[in-house]
């Protein structure tokens, strides 16, 4: 069978290059006569691997030496804790801005650890814009701001960078990293689960300002305090390997491609098509502000929601699978990460108006 073009949300779509190269490289690696997947973590073999991996992240995204590049397990939800616990630092309190689902789990974990000022939230527009920054009430004494730059499941998006002086600014990049290129050093940590737009699930990735580091509530777990994976270079105990490695494969795709400035490009072109076809229809429609809409995940509803389940069948049979809007949304949601090729936009597109004409 020929490959489907894949809408999920995550895990998601993978380069088709990257995959081909990790199959012919599946029983040996490198003439090492074995599986990555096989390999010590302390092995010279993986070593490199894991320092090319961590090089390229690094050069891609343009991180400062001041900042190091953690590699762990746990998902972006571990990081909900690891954060208060790592950046508290003596504070009793921090700064959530509430956009959608993702940040109420983060605010609901954080609140085990400190109080949380909701500085901003948009639940009363049932999370379709983002409130702007001058109707924020952020506390000075704050230890630190979260926000959501992409919330997942409502397909809002911010585009700008938030300013928050000099309060540390953490980021859950979970669905927009490696989209575009970002001034790392406007934060003090951002994360991201790898399923959505790094590699497969498994692997956490956490860029973290040094000087945040070493400091954490007392209690911590070693495993949850960012300075033992940071002295251990991520190698503290066994890290998710293959994982790991897939990801280093996706950064050297990217930087094939012409690195983040190019992904932007083209993110932006395919989400703009899409947006424009539901936009001119009079049968799809996006709740979300057109400032804040998701170049990556994009959910829309259709005027007749009693034939979602027929728009889903004949989409799968047309090779376009997995566009069920999240149970909480209703409808369908298109997730295209940077593995998502233009020509399955297009694909999509095509088969939206066909389903619009013939059922409208
Ligand atoms: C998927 C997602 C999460 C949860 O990630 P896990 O790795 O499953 O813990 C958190 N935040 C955002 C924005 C997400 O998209």
């Amino acid at each position: 069978m020929s490959r489907v073009f894949n809408f999920s949300a995550g895990p998601a779509m993978l380069p088709e290059e990257v995959m081909k190269k990790a199959a012919l490289e599946m029983t040996d690696w490198n003439g090492s006569g074995m599986s990555v997947m096989e390999m010590s973590h302390r092995s010279k073999e993986y070593i490199s691997i894991a320092e090319k991996s961590e090089k390229d992240l690094r050069e891609m995204m343009s991180i400062p030496d001041t900042y190091k590049i953690l590699f762990l397990q746990g998902g972006a939800s571990s990081q909900f804790a690891m954060v208060p616990m790592n950046l508290l630092r003596g504070k009793d309190t921090a700064d959530y801005i509430n956009t959608g689902a993702w940040s109420k789990k983060a605010i609901a974990e954080a609140r085990l650890f400190c109080k949380v000022n909701i500085a901003a939230s948009s639940e009363a527009s049932k999370f379709t814009t983002i409130p702007p920054r001058s109707e924020w009430s952020l506390n000075p004494e704050a230890a630190y701001v979260h926000y959501t730059p992409n919330e997942t499941i409502g397909g809002v998006e911010f585009h700008t960078i938030p300013e928050v002086g000099n309060v540390p600014l953490v980021a859950d990049m979970s669905s927009t990293i490696l989209s575009r290129p970002v001034d790392v050093s406007k934060y003090g940590v951002i994360y991201a689960g790898a399923q959505k737009n790094i590699g497969p699930a498994g692997l956490t990735i956490v860029i973290v300002r040094e000087n945040l580091i070493g400091k954490v509530i007392s209690g911590t777990p070693t495993m949850f305090s960012y300075e033992t994976h940071s002295k251990a270079d991520s190698m503290y105990n066994t890290p998710p390997t293959y994982s790991w490695y897939i990801a280093g494969l996706v950064f050297e795709w990217i930087k094939n491609k012409g690195g983040l400035k190019v992904m932007a490009e083209i993110n932006k072109r395919k989400a703009g098509k899409l947006y424009d076809a539901i936009d001119n229809s009079n049968f799809y429609s996006n709740p979300v502000d057109p400032y804040y809409r998701s170049w990556m995940n994009i959910p829309f509803t259709l005027a007749k929601p009693e034939l979602d389940s027929k728009f889903l069948e004949e989409a799968k049979a047309a090779g376009l699978v997995t566009l069920k809007g999240h149970r909480s949304v209703g409808g369908m949601r298109a997730s295209i990460y940077n593995a998502m090729p233009e020509a399955g936009i297009d694909a999509l597109i095509a088969f939206m108006k066909d389903f619009e004409k013939k059922n409208a």
